[in-house]
């Protein structure tokens, strides 16, 4: 069945395939980033079956949160699946990390969801029905070394997912977290070459995952309705 969706952080990327997975599921995608969405990323939605919707803003302010689900609320009355991607790196050693960097990283990839969630999730409870999704990371599960800000914030998430889990279980409502290993984005795009080798030997399946993976991922998470408070790794294996 045709839901309405709505992907934060879904200019490029993972966020970006996931919305063109959920279209051409026959879902209604709204997309989000700070900034209006190009054309081009406009134009692959021509031939959905659905047209594409855009609410620009800052996740990780609250109130511009509270603006953006309103306008959904007022537009399709209604939000019945939530992904949570938008996301960033501001890398460093702990021992030279910048207070602005660590701040910036929790603002946007912890307070964000929690943003987000706030304002939606009583529309959800009146529905009875909803999916939220978390994009959180293998770094919040193991650790990585350059990212002290960025695995507290999606080791955070996951802790968010699960007590949110059971505060709105009863009202037909799923929240699940997916926990990315590498995959093929700007993100790793930024990793020098040699890295790329070394990551690649420790992953079992022996490559960096698509966005697209990710995405089925999602679309299996909306599907199946007894999952819920769970961290699904999609990782080649990276983190088991
Ligand atoms: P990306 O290519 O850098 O895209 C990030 C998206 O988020 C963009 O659309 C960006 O648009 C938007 N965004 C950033 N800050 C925002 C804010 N404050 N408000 C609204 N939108 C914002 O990232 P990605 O690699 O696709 O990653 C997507 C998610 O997967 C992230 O949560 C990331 O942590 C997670 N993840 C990625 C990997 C990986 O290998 N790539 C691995 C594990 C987890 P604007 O900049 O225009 O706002």
């Amino acid at each position: 069945m045709s839901k309405v969706c709505f992907i934060s952080g879904s200019s490029r990327g993972i966020g970006l395939a996931i919305a063109e997975y959920l279209a051409k599921e026959g879902h209604t995608v709204i997309l989000n980033s700070r900034k209006p969405i190009e054309d081009e990323v406009l134009s692959r939605f021509d031939e959905m079956a659905e047209p594409v919707g855009q609410v620009i803003g800052d996740i990780s302010d609250f109130d511009e949160a509270q603006r953006m689900m309103q306008e959904i609320l007022d537009e399709y009355g209604r939000l019945d699946v939530l992904v949570n991607n938008a996301g960033i790196t501001r890398d460093g050693l702990a021992m030279r990390m910048k207070e602005e960097d660590f701040d910036a990283v929790i603002e946007t990839n912890l307070k964000g969801p929690f943003n987000l969630i706030r304002h939606a999730i009583k529309a959800m409870v009146k529905q009875r029905t909803g999916t939220i999704i978390n994009i959180s990371s293998v770094s919040g599960l193991m650790g990585n070394p350059g990212q002290l800000n960025y695995s507290a914030a999606k080791a955070g998430l996951i802790g968010m997912t699960k007590s949110l889990a059971r505060e709105v279980g009863s009202r037909g409502i799923t929240v699940n977290a997916i926990a990315p290993g590498f995959i093929e984005s700007d993100m790793t795009d930024a990793l020098a070459d040699k890295y790329h080798d070394q990551i690649k030997k420790q992953i079992p399946a022996g490559r960096f995952g698509k966005p697209e993976e990710i995405a089925q991922t999602v679309q299996f998470l909306i599907e199946n309705r007894y999952i819920t408070g769970q961290t699904i790794q999609v990782d080649g294996g990276l983190g088991m």
